[in-house]
């Protein structure tokens, strides 16, 4: 089954309000967690071995203030989108 992430996929929209100034904070792309130096990157394997990512991170921004965070969007299943 094909399973994405809802906010790459333009499903869903970025919901969270900037501590800082209360304004709406915008997607900046997914990042690969790989490069993310602050999450341990662990790789889930399926019973074929293959690595599964079940997550998706993305940098969200708010575009007043620059405030930015990391926020991982679980992936969903695109069908019946
Ligand atoms: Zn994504
Ligand atoms: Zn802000």
């Amino acid at each position: 089954m094909e399973k994405g992430c809802p906010l790459c996929n333009g499903i869903i929209d970025v919901c969270e309000i900037c501590p800082y100034c209360g304004m709406k904070m915008e997607d900046g792309g997914s990042i690969d967690e790989y490069f993310d130096p602050y999450s341990p990157y662990v790789e889930l394997k399926d019973e074929m071995g293959n690595v599964k990512k079940d997550r998706c991170l993305h940098l969200i921004y708010c575009p007043f203030c620059g405030n930015d965070k990391k926020v991982y969007i679980n992936k969903v299943s695109l069908l019946g989108y």
